[in-house]
């Protein structure tokens, strides 16, 4: 059993923490809306009242939040984690955050001697649900062989990838090819649509060919359904594609599909619907096609 702080208990954080505690460890939550600590209370845990009360006894610190200067404040800030962490402690951090973040975060916890691992996730909310992400890891292999059984409490799929900003830059590639399948798969629709098809029947059978894929076979039904709950905010994957552009143009790779679908989800943030799931990148291609859209639940 380990004793964890779990920070960040939102859509995919609060699941998480139940699944650690469900697997035997004594996990206490600590989020800026307190209601969100109910689920992991209801599960044996604790709710904390801060930072502070979540790690000063914690072997294992987890952030799940949701964006880089979230992380860097929780983490680095007067009253965060590295103020009350004890040495010897591992920090995980989960969020899709900024490699050169990650690094610094690293870099800033050796000097105090705590372990820092980056951890983003990729499966969405059922697998978080589920306790079957898919979990990436940067930083020491020391650190992550102490921490494995830890990560095989949230998921099935755990590799370590390499030293700190590694992990997050595997998730950032996995974010680019989400995002695209994503829209290759709206437009698929549209014109299934346009054409006057039965786009269920349609999506069973390309699902069975080279055209299959998770985000076909996890998508398609709701987004024929026109239900944009999140799942996954456009916001995230708009803040996901940021990572990707910074990260192409240091490395001087070229992504036009992905500047292309970087902008079609700007644009869906703009029109306000940076709310929904990402799935909603069909109703901007809807529109663009001069069809009447889906009217989004979960809007
Ligand atoms: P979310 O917005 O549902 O959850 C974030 C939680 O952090 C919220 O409950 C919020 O109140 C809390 N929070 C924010 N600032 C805080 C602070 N200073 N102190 C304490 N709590 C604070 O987001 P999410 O969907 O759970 O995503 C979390 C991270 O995981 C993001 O980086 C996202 O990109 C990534 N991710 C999400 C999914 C998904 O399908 N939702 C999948 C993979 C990765």
């Amino acid at each position: 059993m380990t004793t964890i702080a779990f920070i960040g208990l939102g859509i995919m954080g609060s699941p998480m923490a139940v699944n650690l505690t469900r697997s035997g460890h004594a996990v206490a939550g600590f989020n800026r809306s307190a209601h969100r600590t109910q689920a992991l209370v209801d599960a044996g845990g604790r709710a904390a009242s801060s930072i502070a009360d979540a790690v000063r006894e914690a072997e294992v610190i987890i952030t799940m939040l949701p964006d880089s200067p979230d992380v860097a404040k929780v983490i680095l800030e007067p009253g965060g984690v590295f103020e009350f962490a004890q040495p010897g402690a591992t920090v995980i951090d989960m969020s899709t955050i900024k490699p050169a973040v990650s690094r610094d975060i690293a870099r800033e916890g050796e000097a105090q001697g705590i372990h820092v691992l980056d951890a983003p996730v990729s499966g969405g909310e059922s697998a978080a649900v589920e306790g079957s992400l898919s979990i990436m890891v940067g930083g020491s292999a020391a650190a992550f062989e102490l921490t494995r059984p830890v990560l095989e409490a949230m998921g099935t799929t755990i590799a370590h990838v390499g030293p700190s900003g590694a992990g997050q830059t595997v998730k950032s590639a996995n974010q680019l090819i989400v995002a695209g399948t994503i829209q290759l798969v709206a437009e698929a629709l549209t014109l299934l649509r346009a054409q006057g098809v039965d786009q269920e029947r349609a999506v069973e059978v390309l699902s069975g060919g080279l055209a299959g894929s998770a985000v076909l076979d996890r998508k398609a039904a709701s987004m024929l359904a026109g239900n944009f709950t999140p799942g996954f905010r456009v916001g995230l994957h708009h803040k996901d594609l940021g990572i990707v552009a910074e990260s192409a143009r240091a490395a001087g790779v070229a992504a036009p599909l992905g500047s292309l679908v970087s902008v079609l989800m700007a644009s869906l943030v703009a029109e306000g619907k940076g709310d929904l799931d990402h799935s909603a990148l069909l109703l901007l291609t809807e529109r663009m096609s001069g069809l009447a859209e889906h009217s989004p639940v979960g809007a």
